[in-house]
């Protein structure tokens, strides 16, 4: 068991003991990468009840199976699809030798970086540290962890788990908000991981840059969903009405507004109000309905849709309260009539609440999500046909859901990430591996002298043109 960690003095301490182990064992075989993968999957299923119990608290609600589904068993397909892909990730990659030097081998050999620092938001406070923890493990690096101080009681829980599984010298978790976050980014990491908003992304980006930490940003921002004239309303209303009130509609992935068709837009509500209470009959108090997680984000989003009314919006509330509704719960929200200047289609939602906006061409649309800065995920709700081909030649996202909403993100076999404002660098799948390792060139002279020809004294060699 490891003491516990929570001090700003402990952190470069606990790097150099860290960086002290990797330089000791600085090439984990296939064999204690699996080991440490194992160790991981079997404690998150040990810990899943107290898990699920401290997220509901820290969140004042949030159903046992949503946290199931939302986030463990996402981390248990990414150890699974870790550890049966591992062998061939780890494999060196033979490369093409050019004609002056066959003979030769050129291969690339990846390799562990050492020790890398994970920043996690609270959102889906177990997925999105123990993801990346994985993956880390997987390239054979050691980590530090830091998750986030607004869900208190998992965070605690995760730095019991990995205590109680780990040595601190292979995987520790430190506790704290901001101000320890600002030190730990500091650190001179072998790679800083840090998932959260665009904002604070870009203060770690700077502390970073002091000792050339690279880093992988996993950031924020306004995913549109962008439903093509004619396509089924029904089905793209259920599917965005299941990405945004998923998780209380905290997710990054969340769509945050709606684009649909002027002519189209009526039927588009009614079928998005259908859909909600489908998903959730008792409206709000549905047990399977999440919470906001603090109060801030709760006023905060209330701000928001008081900031649109005043402004001349029209605010839709879905689904009936209680006499005596549950804390912190915010109803499935419809903002029609919303404007470019309002502060909902200014700032990433992040809650329970969908702007509809519509457009009289698709051109139009598509210069309306262009205009903004380039999302994490962009939902195209239309035939895969070259309309379909069109939207996503001309539109730059992190990634891209055809007729669905989040499912991208649990496809292991594809990098996650954003493109500018939205992040830098993706993981999941090879290209998180890859992330997390050193791609090390190598070219092993061949037995032929070839290459000596190209040196001094060059002689006649000198007259020799180049076509
Ligand atoms: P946040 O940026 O406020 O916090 C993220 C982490 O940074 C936390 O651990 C926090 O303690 C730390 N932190 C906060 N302020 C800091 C500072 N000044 N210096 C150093 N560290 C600091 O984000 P959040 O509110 O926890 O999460 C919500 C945001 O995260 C949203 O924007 C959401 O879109 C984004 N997000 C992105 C992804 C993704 O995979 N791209 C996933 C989930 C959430």
């Amino acid at each position: 068991m490891q003491d516990t960690l929570n001090s700003h003095q402990d952190l470069p301490a606990l790097l150099a003991a860290q960086r002290h182990a990797f330089v000791a064992e600085p090439a984990p075989s296939l064999g204690q990468r699996k080991v440490r993968l194992a160790t991981l999957r079997k404690a998150v299923l040990a810990y899943r009840a107290r898990f699920q119990a401290a997220i509901s608290a820290d969140f004042s609600h949030r159903s046992a199976f949503e946290t199931d589904i939302m986030e463990l068993m996402g981390v248990v397909q990414a150890i699974d699809y870790l550890s049966k892909k591992l062998r061939r990730f780890m494999k060196p990659q033979r490369r093409h030798v050019g004609l002056y030097y066959q003979s030769g081998k050129a291969y690339v050999s990846y390799q562990p970086l050492g020790v890398v620092g994970i920043m996690a938001p609270w959102n889906y406070p177990l997925s999105l540290t123990l993801i990346p923890l994985a993956t880390a493990l997987a390239a054979g690096n050691r980590a530090m962890v830091k998750p986030s101080e607004l869900t208190p009681r998992t965070s605690a829980l995760l730095q019991e788990m990995l205590a109680a599984s780990f040595p601190k010298e292979e995987v520790a978790v430190v506790l704290g908000g901001p101000e320890l976050g600002a030190d730990f980014s500091r650190l001179p990491f072998d790679h800083l991981f840090f998932t959260g908003s665009t904002a604070v992304g870009r203060k770690i980006m700077q502390s970073a840059s002091d000792n050339l930490v690279p880093l992988t940003l996993e950031l924020g921002g306004k995913s549109p969903a962008l439903v093509a004239p004619g396509y089924a309303k029904a089905e793209a209303a259920a599917h965005i009405a299941y990405g945004k009130l998923a998780n209380g509609g905290q997710t990054c992935v969340a769509p945050d507004y709606a684009l649909v068709h002027e002519d189209e837009r009526d039927a588009f509500i009614a079928h998005y109000q259908q859909a909600v209470a489908r998903l959730y009959p008792k409206g709000p108090d549905s047990d399977d309905y999440t919470a906001i997680v603090n109060q801030r984000h709760f006023d905060r989003l209330n701000s928001l849709i008081d900031d649109a009314r005043r402004q001349g919006a029209e605010v839709l509330t879905l689904g009936n309260r209680a006499a005596k509704p549950r804390d912190r719960t915010l109803a499935p929200t419809l903002i029609l009539g919303a404007t470019a200047q309002m502060a909902v289609m200014q700032e990433e939602i992040f809650g329970p609440v969908l702007p509809v906006l519509t457009y009289r061409t698709l051109e139009e649309a598509i210069d309306f999500i262009n205009a903004r800065p380039r999302p994490l995920a962009l939902y195209y709700f239309g035939a895969t046909d070259q309309q379909c081909a069109a939207v996503l030649a001309r539109t730059t996202s992190g990634n891209v859901g055809i007729n669905n909403t989040l499912l991208h993100v649990v496809q292991d076999d594809l990098p996650f990430g954003g493109v500018g404002p939205s992040g830098m660098g993706a993981y999941h799948g090879i290209e998180g591996f890859r992330a997390m390792s050193h791609g090390k060139g190598v070219f092993i002279q061949g037995r032929w002298a070839l290459p000596k020809l190209l040196r001094a004294p060059f002689g006649k060699l000198a007259k020799w043109t180049m076509t």
